[in-house]
């Protein structure tokens, strides 16, 4: 880890971590904490120096999204949002765009958001029923995108769509928060974890978007997702739920040491409880340590990188699951009652399967990649 992710630890906990509770509990995208965020230069991290950003890699986008994680898994994925939408930007939008984008987010603290997923196409979020239709000034979009996370905060949204031309693929635009036609649909966001994300429908009701706001050309929105969208994405989830993992286990381990028995006996010195100590402690370094070295093989290029990341992000979701499993057994009523984060971790892990590209679908690709198939 670089010195980066200990200024970025040192940040979640003072700014997050008192936060992590009452973000759960009112169910609300925290925006006065993102705002702060914003302030302190985070969402720049990936805009080279020379356009006014901090000029950092992939790697400390991992290491950012794990420390915001630990303190709070919704907010550490909530900010990873951003910084894929704004790479994909970064990698495949024309000069003006770019340009644009990059005066948005460096000189006016404007936030970024993916509005991918439909009802119709779930988890396959690189094909889209999201209609385009060339209109005086633009395109006229018409769909509906189902979960999107900070959706009412962001300020601008990738959306994939049919291509306006008839050409073969999908498109991927810039959508302005304030376009007419943009509706967030914020009561539909009953979410069992992640509470924060906030991550509600957003209709798009004959939106009209200019060409401009166009990333690349018709029809290359499926290579943007696999080449720019997919790497940090699936990288940033395998932090994340890191994250969930090493709160699971580190509040594991400080209520077996600290419940005591009316005989003096503590949780900890119960040999079952040490023996889930142990597994818990496994499966959060298990997390770390590959999502580290995926991390370290896709900045070095490497040619198992995508296996690398791919592995992962499965990795560190079922571990989160399982050290939530375990972690209460270990911390008992009170975990189960709310008295510790260990009730709230294990919801947010839970969505850690369904994400797309789900676990499932991930493991799908692995055995593909490591075969040397396609995944598609
Ligand atoms: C907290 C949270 C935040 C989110 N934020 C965003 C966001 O910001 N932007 C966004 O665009 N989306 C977001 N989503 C949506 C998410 O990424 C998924 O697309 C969505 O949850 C899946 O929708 P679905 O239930 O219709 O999936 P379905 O496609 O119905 O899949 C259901 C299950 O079926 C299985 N499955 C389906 N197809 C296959 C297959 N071919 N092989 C193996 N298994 C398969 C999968 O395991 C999957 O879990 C978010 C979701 C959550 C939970």
């Amino acid at each position: 880890m670089t010195t980066f992710y200990d200024k970025a630890k040192a940040f979640a906990e003072e700014h997050i971590t008192p936060l992590a509770a009452d973000i759960d509990r009112q169910a609300a995208f925290p925006a006065a904490l993102f705002d702060k965020i914003v302030e302190a230069g985070y969402t720049k991290l990936l805009i080279p120096q020379q356009d006014g950003g901090l000029g950092l890699t992939l790697n400390e986008h991992q290491e950012t999204c794990m420390a915001f994680a630990e303190s709070c898994p919704t907010v550490g994925l909530s900010y990873m949002m951003h910084n894929v939408a704004l790479h994909t930007v970064l990698e495949r939008a024309g000069d003006e765009l770019r340009s644009f984008v990059i005066d948005e987010v460096v000189n006016h603290g404007k936030v970024m958001a993916l509005a991918y997923s439909e009802f119709g196409t779930g988890t396959h979020f690189y094909i889209s029923d999201t209609t385009a239709e060339k209109v005086e000034g633009g395109v006229r979009l018409n769909g509906m995108k189902s979960m999107v996370t900070m959706a009412g905060y962001a300020n601008y949204y990738l959306v994939l769509s049919h291509t306006s031309d008839g050409s073969e693929g999908i498109t991927n635009w810039v959508v302005p928060a304030d376009a007419e036609g943009v509706a967030f649909k914020q009561a539909d966001w009953h979410g069992l974890g992640m509470r924060g994300n906030a991550s509600c429908p957003i209709a798009l009701d004959n939106v009209v978007v200019p060409e401009r706001l166009r990333i690349g050309a018709e029809g290359e929105g499926v290579s943007q997702v696999f080449e720019q969208v997919a790497l940090p994405f699936i990288l940033g989830l395998a932090a994340v739920y890191t994250g969930a993992a090493e709160q699971q286990c580190a509040i594991a381990v400080e209520h077996a040491k600290s419940r005591v028995y009316p005989n003096g006996q503590s949780l900890a010195q119960i040999e079952t409880v040490q023996l889930h100590l142990s597994d818990l402690y496994i499966k959060a370094q298990n997390a770390r340590a590959l999502t580290v070295e995926a991390a370290r093989s896709l900045m070095a290029g490497e040619p198992d990188c995508l296996a690398k990341v791919l592995a992962a992000r499965i990795n560190a979701s079922e571990n989160a699951i399982e050290a939530s499993r375990i972690a209460m057994r270990v911390v008992g009523g009170k975990g189960y009652n709310g008295a510790t984060a260990t009730e709230r971790l294990l919801r947010d892990s839970f969505a850690s399967q369904i994400m797309a590209p789900s676990v499932d679908v991930l493991h799908v690709w692995l055995g593909k990649a490591l075969a040397g198939l396609p995944l598609l």
